[in-house]
């Protein structure tokens, strides 16, 4: 509901309201430009495993193909059915985050018992990596989030520890008490990321190596979403990295 009341307005004020009003059409300009940028990406991102379903499925048709050739080129089939199924739930994710009713349940827990939780679903992807996985959790620390929130958080940053780390490495977990806060680090010795990328990697759809991260079933969302949930959450993220040396996340959690 947006109403002006434009009766005895002085020449200032009304210069003040043209001013606002040319801020609120910027401002409009720009969200709309970013849709369409965000349209734009969703389309491209939904046209690649698209393309290569149909270019496979064709090819599989083929009358005088060998099993194992045909057998292939349904696992390709099935493999990017996957990718678009990772991408719609990821869509999904950030459409319910966006919507102005998105709420959180916070409540206190034994940060150490979730961990093991995480750990427990993601250490088999972990050493099939060949990537050493070690959490660091002193016992009594309480954390107040929202438990399933807090795993997604988790499980999306350690994801990308894996996929971005060579073999023989090791990512780390690490929860440290400061004052009434909770940081937790996730440290890799992965391939880091250059400094000219590290202010966009939370941006949607942004990816420092878009054929690497694709192979990699990535879809360029994850940091986009951890972003949204850590805003939920009220607390803070911060990445550093060193190129070939690896990254680390840290999660302020504030514990009001
Ligand atoms: P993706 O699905 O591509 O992994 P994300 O939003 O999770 O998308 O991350 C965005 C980009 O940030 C990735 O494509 C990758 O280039 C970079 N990145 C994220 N985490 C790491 C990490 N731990 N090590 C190196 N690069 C990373």
């Amino acid at each position: 509901n947006f109403s002006i009341q434009l009766e005895n307005k002085s020449n200032d004020e009304l210069g003040e309201l043209s001013d606002s009003i040319q801020r609120l059409a910027n401002e409009l300009n720009h969200l709309k430009t970013e849709r369409n940028e965000f349209l734009a990406s969703i389309s491209h991102e939904l046209r690649t495993p698209l393309t290569y379903i149909q270019g496979y499925a064709d090819v599989a048709k083929r009358d005088h193909l060998s099993v194992s050739d045909r057998v292939n080129y349904l696992n390709i089939i099935i493999e990017e059915a996957t990718k678009l199924t990772t991408l719609v739930t990821e869509l999904m994710n950030l459409a319910q985050l966006d919507n102005n009713t998105f709420t959180i349940h916070k409540e206190w827990f034994p940060i150490c018992d979730s961990l093991k939780k995480i750990s427990k679903t993601i250490m088999p992807s972990f050493q099939e990596a060949g990537i050493k996985l070690v959490f660091i959790c002193p016992k009594n620390y309480k954390i107040s989030a929202d438990p399933i929130r807090f795993e997604q958080i988790l499980l999306n940053l350690l994801d990308n520890a894996r996929k971005y780390s060579p073999r023989g490495t090791v990512t780390t977990v690490e929860v440290e008490q400061e004052n009434s806060d909770l940081r937790i680090f996730i440290r890799d010795s992965g391939k880091g990321i250059p400094s000219k990328d590290l202010p966009f990697i939370f941006e949607r759809f942004y990816r420092v190596d878009k054929s690497r991260s694709r192979d990699l079933g990535g879809t360029g969302l994850g940091l986009a979403i951890v972003k949204e949930l850590i805003k939920a959450h009220h607390w803070e993220i911060e990445v550093s990295s060193e190129v070939n040396k690896g990254t680390t996340i840290t999660i302020i959690a504030r514990g009001e």
